[in-house]
């Protein structure tokens, strides 16, 4: 990390790298190039052994826009290194592919293609992987008595936004010596730091709040030096690296990402409470809400209850649907955490591809809208819901 090390997130998000350039840049090029020069062969062995930081080859990561991104985002995290990926799949791909040999364990919900990948194609490969629900903890016990190496999980969780204790779950995992990595991209690094709670391993998909503007693709993970090292040579060879123009996106948008997530946070925390007052909704789950099932943990654990939230409409599926349909302001599009909101029915995209009985066992009835709130004007995008709802 840079000499921001002891500094707090909003400035470690505009100055936390130490990638600098001739001319006195205020932020880090954009050295679109795939290779590097070195003046004598000793000289690139100082690169090539890591005794010196340098550019060697874009692929293997070595490029100081690439380098510059991963120090920020590692000091966000509060880690000592951090890599980024094409995507946060590649990130996920990775962090399995390395860590999951002993087994992994799914708690809780997740993003539909992380299970799609923990249950249909690792398994293929001859990994053991368990997805189970948050409350099904004696089977947790049971998997961690059988020496499970992993366990994995989301909070707050993709679409019910129920709020997981990091802390307690580490200490369990870790009693029995496994690994805890965490998706933490619906909290982002602003409202949540799972490293300082315990976790050993911290993924996002950085397509989402990291890049903000629903403009780029990529995936990071940090953690410290032991535990990425082993990582990189499945990115190295699967080559899943990002571009060096994606990499300095990225840069460019982590700079705003402390005051982005503040307003992402105030405007859900708004449309949730004008959502609860509603009386064509017959639930809300938001981890701001005082009657949250999630809320004191969330409180506890969180720096803020993020921009993410779901809502129930009265009715069934295609009345879900119409109010869907219906909004202008807010758009029907499957992601999240950009400056715009949008909305999606999980039963048509996210969790499109699970049986309805195992949707409803996971407490995800047709009827419910998952909400990215944007930064516009909070009222602005009531005045859409409310219209949409209908009289
Ligand atoms: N994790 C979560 C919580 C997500 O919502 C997504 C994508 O929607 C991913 C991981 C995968 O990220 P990407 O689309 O960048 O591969």
């Amino acid at each position: 990390m840079s000499s921001t090390k002891h500094t707090r997130l909003a400035t470690r998000a505009i100055h936390g790298h130490t990638t600098g350039d001739a001319y006195g840049s205020p932020y880090p090029p954009v050295y679109n190039t795939t290779t590097f020069g070195f003046d004598s062969t000793a000289d690139l062995l100082e690169v090539i052994d890591g005794r010196r930081r340098g550019g060697l080859y874009t692929r293997y990561g070595l490029n100081p826009t690439i380098q510059a991104v991963e120090e920020t985002l590692a000091g966000l995290e509060s880690a000592e290194a951090a890599w980024v990926f094409s995507s946060g799949m590649a990130a996920l791909s990775a962090l399995f592919l390395t860590h999951g040999r002993k087994g992994i364990v799914c708690v809780g919900d997740a993003y539909g293609g992380t299970l799609e990948l923990l249950e249909q194609q690792l398994p293929g490969l001859g990994l053991r992987t368990h997805c189970i629900l948050g409350s099904e903890s004696d089977r947790l016990d049971a998997l961690l008595a059988d020496g499970i190496g992993m366990v994995f999980f989301e909070t707050p969780t993709n679409p019910t936004l129920d709020i997981v204790n990091i802390r307690a779950l580490a200490e369990r995992a870790h009693a029995h010596g496994a690994l805890v990595a965490i998706d933490n991209t619906f909290a982002s690094p602003v409202n949540q730091r799972p490293l300082e709670l315990g976790a050993d391993i911290v993924m996002h998909s950085a397509t989402k709040y990291l890049g903000g503007h629903s403009d780029l693709t990529a995936g990071a993970l940090m953690a410290s030096k032991e535990l990425l090292e082993p990582i990189q040579a499945w990115r190295k060879n699967l080559g899943t690296v990002p571009s060096p123009e994606t990499a300095a996106l990225l840069s460019r948008s982590l700079r705003t990402l402390v005051v982005r997530v503040r307003q992402h946070n105030a405007n859900a925390q708004a449309v949730a409470e004008a959502m609860a007052r509603h009386p064509k909704i017959a639930r809300v789950h938001y981890p701001g809400l005082p009657d949250a099932p999630g809320h004191a943990l969330a409180k506890a654990q969180m720096d803020g209850f993020g921009g993410m939230l779901s809502i129930v409409v009265r009715g069934d599926g295609a009345d879900a649907t119409r109010v869907a349909d219906r909004l202008r302001l807010i758009k029907l599009a499957p992601s999240l955490g950009g400056v715009e909101s949008l909305v999606t029915q999980p039963c048509t995209t996210t969790h499109h591809g699970i049986a309805p009985e195992e949707r409803a066992r996971r407490g995800i009835p047709d009827s419910m809208l998952r909400l990215s709130i944007g930064i516009e004007d909070a009222d602005d995008l009531i005045a859409d819901l409310v219209q949409a709802l209908g009289d």
